[in-house]
């Protein structure tokens, strides 16, 4: 059975960056203020810190990334709770959490969000003409996964 989801026209934008990587996060997210000021902004504790403070608005802050921030990003994903996630992770150097970060970039394809690594592709994101309008996209089917028999 085919099952679809629906991006709101206000969208939840997840936001995670790795040390190395918060200070182009930020310019980033300067250069696209006025296309955030329209959507939910949801971070990791210390990006979220950061943010607040640049973009001068609130944005809901979970733990720090390796205190678990990553996860509670992650069950949101999963929950259908967040609709983009913007994470620059740091290619350059292994994270204490790096299993963590992989399962949260399982998650955002498992559950088939949108989903930018770099900033080319977080620019492609917000600008599209999507980004105003609600969309609708259809979920991978995992009804077969989820009835298999279990010996
Ligand atoms: P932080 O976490 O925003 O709390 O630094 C980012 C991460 O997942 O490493």
């Amino acid at each position: 059975m085919i099952q679809k989801r629906l991006f709101p026209q206000i969208k939840t934008i997840a936001l995670v960056a790795h040390d190395h990587k918060k200070a182009e996060l930020m310019e980033w997210a300067i250069y696209n203020k006025t296309y955030l000021a329209r959507h939910e902004l949801i971070a990791t504790g210390t990006t979220g810190t950061i943010l607040e403070a640049e973009l001068e608005r609130p944005v809901k802050k979970v733990l720090s990334g390796p205190l678990g921030g990553d996860q509670q990003i992650g069950a949101m994903i999963a929950e259908g709770k967040i609709d983009i996630l913007i994470f620059f992770w740091d290619p350059m150097e292994a994270q204490p959490h790096d299993s963590d970060v992989k399962a949260l970039l399982r998650l955002g394809v498992a559950w088939n969000i949108l989903l930018a690594c770099d900033r080319a592709t977080a620019d492609f994101i917000v600008t599209s003409p999507l980004m105003q309008e609600s969309y609708e996209t259809i979920l991978p089917d995992y009804s077969a996964y989820l009835k298999r028999k279990v010996e």
